[in-house]
C-alpha cells in the first residue's frame, strides 16, 4: 500500500459480517485500481472522532452501518437529496475534506429493477410496498422519483401513515387486510419487511389476486430466492431479488471513492451467492 492509495471502509459495530469488502475488493481487482476497502469496527463512543477525521484515519470515505447511521446523518457537512429525503446516510465521501452523506439504497433498488425487469416503470403505475421501515423509505423514494404511485402496507399502521404523509405525491397507507384489492391494481409489489429472511418469520402474503404482468421484488436476500419470489415466479410474474439491490447499491459509493463505475457481473454475483450459501446453510 502507498500513502496516496485511496482507502474506504465500512464503519459499524460489529462489522465482521459485512460482505462489502468482498464486493469492493472484486471491483478494485477487476478494474486494476490500486485501492483498498476494509472493515472498520468503530465503537459508538469513538464514532464522532473517527467520522469527523476520516482523512486523518487514512480514508476517502466509506459505508456506515448499524449502529452509526443516525450519528452519520447528523455529522455530515452536507446531505445528498436522496439521503435527506430518506432520512438516513449510509455512504460518505469527502468534498474539500468535509464529509458528504448519501444513501445508496434507493439507487441500488432502482438500478436493479432497471437491469432485471426493464419496462417495469409503466406510466402512472402503482406500487405496493410491504413495510414502513428503513428499506421501505428508500425504495419508496426511488419509486416516487420514477413517477410511481405508492401504497405502504405495514403491520404498525401508524408508521405507514407517517411515511405516506412524509412523501406526499399521492402516497397512501393501508392495512394488511386491504391487500387483495390493492394487488389487483398493482404493477409492482415489493417486500420491504424483514419477513421471509432466514431466521425470521415467513411473509404470509397471498399474491393470488396480483395483477397479471406485475413485477415482484424482495429486498431480503437470504435466502437468495425468498418464498415470495418463488410463489411469484411460479405464477408467471417477473421477479427481482434483494441480492441485485445489494450489489447495485455498492456501486454508488465505489464510484465516489475510487472514481470508476463498476459493473455488477455474473461472476461477482456468483462470488457473493457462494458466500451467502457457505454462511447460511439451507439458503
Ligand atoms: P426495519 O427498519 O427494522 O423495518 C422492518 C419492517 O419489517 C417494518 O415495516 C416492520 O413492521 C416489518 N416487520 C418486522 N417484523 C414483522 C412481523 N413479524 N410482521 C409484520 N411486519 C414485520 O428494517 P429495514 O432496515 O427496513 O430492513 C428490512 C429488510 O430489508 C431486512 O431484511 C434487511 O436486511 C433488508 N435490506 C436489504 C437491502 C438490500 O440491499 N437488499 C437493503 C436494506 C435492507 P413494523 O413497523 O410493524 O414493526
Amino acid at each position: 500500500m502507498t500513502a496516496s492509495m485511496p482507502r474506504a471502509c465500512v464503519m459499524g459495530h460489529p462489522v465482521a459480517q459485512s460482505r462489502s469488502p468482498l464486493i469492493h475488493g472484486y471491483w478494485l481487482k477487476q478494474l486494476g485500481i490500486q485501492g483498498e476497502y476494509v472493515l472498520k469496527d468503530v465503537a459508538p463512543e469513538a464514532f464522532t472522532e473517527f467520522f469527523t477525521h476520516l482523512a486523518q484515519h487514512g480514508f476517502v470515505g466509506g459505508n456506515i452501518t448499524i449502529p452509526h447511521k443516525e450519528a452519520a446523518f447528523q455529522l455530515v457537512h452536507r446531505r445528498e437529496p436522496a439521503a435527506e429525503a430518506i432520512g438516513a446516510v449510509n455512504t460518505v465521501w469527502l468534498e474539500n475534506g468535509k464529509p458528504v452523506g448519501g444513501n445508496s439504497d434507493a439507487h441500488g433498488f432502482i438500478a436493479n429493477l432497471d437491469e432485471t425487469a426493464p419496462g417495469w416503470d409503466v406510466e402512472g403505475g402503482h406500487a405496493v410496498i410491504l413495510g414502513a421501515g428503513g428499506a421501505a423509505r428508500a425504495v419508496a423514494y426511488g419509486l416516487i422519483e420514477r413517477g410511481m404511485h405508492v401504497t405502504f402496507v405495514n403491520r404498525t399502521f401508524e408508521r405507514a401513515v407517517n411515511l405516506a404523509q412524509k412523501y406526499g405525491h399521492g402516497a397512501v397507507a393501508a392495512r394488511y387486510d386491504e391487500l387483495p384489492p390493492l394487488l389487483t391494481r398493482a404493477d409492482l409489489l415489493v417486500n420491504c419487511t424483514s419477513l421471509g429472511m432466514t431466521g425470521k418469520p415467513p411473509l404470509d402474503a397471498d399474491i393470488t389476486p396480483l395483477k397479471r404482468g406485475a413485477v415482484v421484488a424482495d429486498v431480503v436476500y437470504v435466502p437468495l430466492e425468498t418464498a415470495l419470489l418463488k410463489q411469484a415466479r411460479a405464477r408467471g410474474h417477473r421477479t427481482v431479488d434483494g441480492l441485485g439491490m445489494l450489489l447495485q447499491q455498492a456501486g454508488y459509493g465505489f464510484q465516489r471513492w475510487f472514481g470508476a463505475a463498476p459493473a455488477v457481473t455474473p461472476e461477482l454475483r456468483a462470488i457473493i451467492e457462494a458466500d451467502i450459501k457457505a454462511k447460511t446453510p439451507g439458503s
